[in-house]
């Protein structure tokens, strides 16, 4: 008989679970118990693959994809009726999609700062207001953990970026507040750098002081943010609420 894990039965909503970082907190929510739906906005390969690592983790039909670009809004509303349909119920949205296109902010386009915001942000909120709906509706609880990162604060070359990740910390915080008295709990997991296909236009010097500018002298693997993220998404966490949780080995704002 296996142990039941901390996250036993749960349903959780992952955004982005293709690969990289939100392909980590799929397959180590079904590790811990849940039953996982996840999103991209192609499936294929990749997705497969994620699908049959949950099964061989987890067991059979313990895992959904679901095509979904989560800055449309009627694809947000199918993956969560998919969601619905197929587990009957929503305990934990991680929101974890994210693109950039970095550029000195005189170099960036239009086009470029609103498809930022528009996955980034907009798709955070369309996630976000959907979930507390479905948390709302099934009497109060659940969870939302937001990937946000260390750009937050402003960072050089990514002003799209920075304002959207800056935007998610305030529409983080605006739900903690809201729907605290509903038990709905909203949190932030601030990550510092993961190799990743986001980052892979990073060159070498800003990778030599990303690694040098981190105590600990690495970058993070996805599972270790995904470790973050399932705390803050587990019962364990229940009285930390409209906080941003560092994931950064240390590093502070260097750029
Ligand atoms: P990846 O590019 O490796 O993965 C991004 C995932 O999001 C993919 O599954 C991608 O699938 C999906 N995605 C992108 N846009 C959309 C969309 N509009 N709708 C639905 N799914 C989408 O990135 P990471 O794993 O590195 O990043 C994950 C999160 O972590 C992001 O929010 C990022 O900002 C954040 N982060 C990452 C850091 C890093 O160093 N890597 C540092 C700080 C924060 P598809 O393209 O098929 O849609």
């Amino acid at each position: 008989m296996t142990t039941p894990g901390t996250m036993q039965d749960k349903v959780v909503v992952v955004t982005g679970g293709s690969r990289g970082i939100g392909r980590a907190i799929v397959l180590a929510a079904a590790t811990a118990g849940a039953r996982v739906a996840f999103c991209a906005r192609k499936l294929g390969p990749a997705t497969d693959e994620v699908i049959t690592q949950v099964e061989s983790l987890a067991g059979k039909h313990r895992a959904l994809a679901v095509a979904a670009d989560v800055a449309i809004e009627s694809d947000v509303e199918e993956l969560f009726d998919a969601v619905v349909d197929r587990f009957g119920r929503v305990d934990v949205v991680v929101n974890n999609a994210g693109i950039n296109r970095d550029a000195l902010l005189v170099h960036t386009t239009t086009e470029a700062f609103d498809d930022v915001i528009a996955t980034n942000l907009t798709g955070a909120f369309l996630v976000c207001r959907r979930a507390v709906r479905e948390f709302l509706a099934q009497g109060g609880g659940g969870r939302i953990v937001s990937i946000s990162s260390l750009s937050q604060h402003g960072a050089t070359s990514q002003a799209a970026y920075a304002a959207s990740k800056g935007g998610l910390l305030g529409l983080t915080r605006t739900i903690a507040k809201e729907y605290g008295h509903k038990s709905v709990v909203a949190n932030l997991v601030t990550v510092g750098y993961v190799e990743t296909e986001l980052t892979q236009h990073f060159d070498e010097g800003l990778r030599r002081l990303l690694l040098e500018a981190t105590p600990l002298r690495r970058n993070a693997k996805p599972e270790e943010i995904a470790a973050a993220v399932l705390f803050l998404a587990s019962a364990r966490a229940g009285y930390i609420n409209g906080e941003a949780v560092s994931a950064t080995g240390g590093l502070g704002e260097v750029a």
